[in-house]
């Protein structure tokens, strides 16, 4: 699976590790975060009752 990298110059997406000059970054995010900001009312309940 090729690795999409992206421009953080120009935001282009590209293959290479550098563009523009510079190093080019991962466009995806993490697809699990820390931060769920639904996490503390599933853990709380909260909703169960409504
Ligand atoms: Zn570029």
């Amino acid at each position: 699976m090729k690795r999409m990298r992206r421009c953080v110059c120009c935001r282009a997406y590209t293959l290479e590790k550098e563009h523009c000059g510079r190093e080019t970054a991962s466009p995806h995010p993490p697809k699990f975060t820390a931060e769920d900001p639904y996490a503390q009312y599933r853990r709380k309940g909260r909703w169960s009752g409504l």
